[in-house]
């Protein structure tokens, strides 16, 4: 396949606004694919080069492109930037200039070279490397057709988006061996074994959608899709919907992923490539990478972890585990604020003496080549609590097994009196499924009785932002607007948030949005009411907390609801876009 065609391909879904349409139009395109083709087809139709959990980035700068831009098609660097504010599009930009020129173009490429060449410029590294992915990317534009042109610019620059993910990827690799959607379950289990969705699409080429299943392996160093918590309003529905339930402590930390192996050389995972943060590393024979609920990489994050080797009886496991925050002086466990200042990306060795972790580890997934994922929760355990040794890093608590709903209000107090989050209700016999599905497990947070306030949080996507009057001009935005999903995932409106931030946070806010604003609404947004029409659009990337004290019917709200006094929390970033609150879920909420 030429890159061209392909390029046609994203013409034609970049025009449709239909779901449905788009998943078709994906599904042609695979069956065109051959099986070498078709991960890269899918890669670059998201705008990647590797899946998420592995991701390999451009790191090159709006000016830099510009650059590029500027040499491929003989112009100022001074003129691509006055087209691109006219624009507002740089891949427009490149695609127009292209046009103008009439330079004779060299044979058709191949998606597969454009592909390489592109992984190529990323891969570039060191002295002079900003230089050599400029004039990769310009030779690249040079060779290709102006349609081409403004799709591989968009890739570059990170903007592709098309507006869908990876699971109507998944959709449409069943779409194509089936004409419909049966397929979604087999193909379900394989993305969460390995969410790696280029290689789950050359599998379905190579085997079939049926097989697909049996050919992805859990793997040291691939996160398992984490398995997250349903609401539910009251003890007696969790009795009623789950049957037997174990109750843990809800941890009030950040999720980590842990992959443990002796048989791999330390220091050969793609970051630490690059970091020579732990001394000691070189020393050892094992190996730890870590994920975060959203399958990132972070295993930079955790010097503790190079010390839990003696803790694990075992070759190589994967354990899920809520990593808290303690006080070094009183061993006391921090607040979640004070847990996630570890997340920073610098200054890892000052943030670990003053904020060290512990990792409570409440499931395994994988030990010495087995996959767990299938076995029911006790037996999990079990192996859990025969795989880990006390030690000072990692910890698994005990967890009490129940039928009676009054046993799980008593447990659910005993852990707010403890200072803890609440608690964690799992199906005893329930597998480790990815996602919110069905009632595996259930989160309970605040008390039953409590009244005045939601009973949780919302998860919620910005859309746009209003300018603001008075002392709020400041910081260029006085309110924003928030969105959940509905069940074909378009971004409905929720509520309108103009409270709960710090000045600081309004600046982050205003510059977070400037880095995704958008001339037109985004494809993916539904009906949004003119009196509450944003003065920004903004693609749908920034996800925040909010708290609210009600759920109101709302006619003017496309999610057919309204939050009533809404207010930031905080941003989560540890959350993608699929993953914020549904609708659905918004009934689970109780309303005081
Ligand atoms: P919240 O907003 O309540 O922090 P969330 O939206 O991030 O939750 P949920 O699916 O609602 O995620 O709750 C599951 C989260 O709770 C897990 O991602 C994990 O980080 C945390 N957690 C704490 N204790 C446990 C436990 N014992 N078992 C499973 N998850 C736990």
């Amino acid at each position: 396949m030429t890159f061209s065609e392909f390029s046609l391909v994203l013409r034609e879904i970049e025009q449709t606004t239909l779901r449905n349409q788009m998943m078709e139009k994906l599904a042609a395109l695979f069956a065109k694919s051959s099986a070498e083709e078709i991960a890269p087809v899918v890669y670059l139709s998201l705008g990647c080069l590797r899946p998420k959990f592995d991701r390999l980035e451009f790191n090159l700068a709006e000016k830099m492109v510009i650059r590029a831009i500027a040499r491929a098609y003989d112009t100022k660097p001074d003129e691509v930037t006055a087209l691109y504010k006219e624009k507002g599009d740089l891949g427009i930009v490149a695609e127009q200039l292209r046009s103008a020129k009439s330079v004779v173009r060299s044979p058709e490429i191949s998606i597969i070279e454009v592909y390489e060449r592109l992984e190529e410029i990323a891969r570039e590294e060191g002295q002079g490397s900003q230089e050599r992915k400029v004039d990769g990317v310009a030779t690249l534009l040079q060779q290709v057709d102006a349609l081409s042109a403004r799709y591989i610019t968009r890739m570059v620059v990170g903007k592709l988006r098309l507006g869908f993910s990876d699971k109507t990827i998944l959709d449409a690799l069943s779409f194509m061996e089936s004409g419909n959607k049966q397929g979604r379950d087999q193909l379900d289990f394989a993305y969460q074994v390995s969410p790696d969705i280029g290689q789950i699409a050359r599998l379905v080429k190579e085997h079939g959608v049926a097989k697909v299943a049996t050919e992805v392996k859990v793997t040291f160093g691939v996160p398992v899709v984490p398995a997250l918590a349903q609401r539910l309003k009251t003890a007696a529905e969790m009795i009623d919907k789950m049957g037997a339930v174990a109750l843990e402590p809800k941890y009030d930390g950040t999720r980590v992923q842990i992959h443990f192996s002796r048989s791999r050389e330390s220091g050969a995972g793609s970051q630490k490539d690059k970091g020579q943060l732990f001394a000691e590393e070189k020393k050892q024979d094992f190996e730890v990478r870590t994920f975060t609920r959203n399958l990132d990489e972070n295993s930079l994050m955790f010097p503790e972890l190079q010390r839990i080797a003696g803790q694990i009886q075992a070759d190589e496991v994967i354990l899920d585990s809520e990593a808290v925050g303690f006080n070094p002086t009183t061993g006391a466990m921090l607040p979640f604020q004070m847990t996630i200042t570890r997340k920073r990306k610098h200054g890892i060795g000052q943030a670990t003496q003053d904020v060290p972790l512990k990792f409570f580890v409440f499931d395994i997934l994988y030990k010495n080549g087995e996959s767990l994922i299938e076995k029911p929760f006790r037996e999990r355990r079990e192996i859990l609590t025969n795989t880990i040794r006390k030690g000072k890093v990692l910890e698994v608590d005990t967890y009490k097994e129940t039928n009676d709903p009054q046993t799980i209000r008593d447990y659910h107090q005993q852990q707010l009196d403890a200072g803890l989050e609440g608690a964690m209700v799992k199906q005893i016999d329930g597998e480790y499924s990815p996602g919110r599905t069905g009632f595996n497990w259930v989160k309970f947070k605040e008390a039953e009785e409590s009244s005045g306030k939601l009973n949780d949080t919302v998860d919620v996507v910005v859309m746009g932002y209003y300018r603001g009057k008075g002392k709020r001009t400041v910081f260029g935005m006085g309110a924003f607007l928030a969105g959940v999903l509905d069940e074909h995932g378009t971004v409905v409106t929720l509520a309108k948030i103009g409270t709960g931030l710090t000045d600081e946070q309004w600046r982050e806010m205003k510059e977070r949005c400037l880095q995704f604003e958008v001339a037109e609404k985004p494809k993916n947004f539904g009906r949004v009411e003119k009196i509450i029409m944003p003065d920004v659009w903004v693609n749908p990337s920034i996800v925040v907390e909010v708290a609210a004290d009600e759920i109101t019917q709302s006619p003017t709200h496309s999610a057919g609801v309204a939050l009533r006094f809404p207010r930031l929390v905080d941003f989560r970033d540890d959350k993608s876009v699929d993953q914020i609150t549904s609708v659905g879920e918004l009934s689970h909420i109780k309303i005081a």
